[in-house]
């Protein structure tokens, strides 16, 4: 692989990991490449934009491209829906313009994905987003109207996420939340890396709780121990916080009782 695909980060960032571990490590440390193909591209733009998303983007990590898909039309009204087949209410997204699209992008570059956002999709979690965060390039076709025309999902969609048991106006938000998720965990996307494995849902396990100063806000006092000094103590303290809230609030991960 030519050696410009190495997204550019500090060696230092990496100073605490093993040398073995280092060059596999090395491997993932590319440029990612997340296509999303929208009718409203506007609504992508400001969640991308900002944050750890942003500062990836600048420091080479990942590659956000938005494709219009008004762009792929085949009418001088630019149309990118119809009627649906057999009637009832609401627009279809018509397959031409799709097709159009994900065919001219899959002869630029193998995609390891594409995902159509749909409310009926596999329920996305944090598990997923480490996978993809794993992969090369993704393409993402976010849904609007009814949905798809069916056949899109059946010959060219290779993985189907919702995200959650609820229904959006559009698959923009879906594709935004998808992407957030993924980048922030390419290696380098947050300067400490130990952020995102402590993350909730790493080790499905939720995050403990979090305090900054003052230590004493009008007699509301911050845990004796996080002001100990103790970094064994403290670690301690947090596995069991973690434990003891993934028990309480979320027992369906499974903690041990
Ligand atoms: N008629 C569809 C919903 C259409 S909503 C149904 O009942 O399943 C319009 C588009 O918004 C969908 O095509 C999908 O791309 C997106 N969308 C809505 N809710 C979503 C969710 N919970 N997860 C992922 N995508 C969603």
């Amino acid at each position: 692989m030519p050696l410009c695909h190495y997204a550019v980060v500090p060696l230092h960032h990496y100073a605490h990991v093993p040398f073995h571990i280092f060059f596999v490590f090395l491997s993932k440390i590319k440029n990612m490449r997340i296509d999303i193909i929208t009718v409203l591209p506007e609504l992508l733009e400001s969640p991308l934009n900002h944050s750890i998303v942003k500062r990836a983007k600048e420091k080479g990590l990942v590659e956000i491209n938005i494709i219009n898909l008004r762009d792929y039309t085949t009418d001088k009204y630019k149309s990118v829906d119809d009627y649906a087949f057999g009637g009832g209410a609401g627009m279809v997204m018509m397959i031409e313009p799709v097709f159009k699209a994900i065919k001219q992008l899959k002869s630029e570059r193998v995609y390891d994905e594409i995902i159509y956002t749909s409310p009926d999709g596999e329920k996305f979690n944090q598990k997923m987003a480490n996978q993809l965060s794993m992969k090369n390039n993704i393409l993402i076709l976010a849904g609007h109207y009814k949905g798809v025309d069916q056949r899109i999902r059946d010959y060219l969609i290779t993985k189907e996420i919702s995200i959650g048991d609820y229904v959006l106006s559009g698959g923009e938000l879906p594709a935004a939340a998808i992407t957030d998720a993924i980048v922030r965990l390419i290696p380098g996307a947050i300067s400490d890396e130990q952020s995102a494995l402590s993350d909730s849902f790493q080790d499905d396990l939720l995050a403990p709780p979090v305090f900054t100063r003052p230590a004493d806000f009008r007699g509301w006092k911050v845990p004796d121990i996080l002001l100990s000094g103790h970094a064994a103590e403290i670690e301690k303290w947090r596995h069991e916080q973690s434990e003891d809230r993934t028990r309480k609030l979320r027992p369906d991960l499974g903690v041990k009782q």
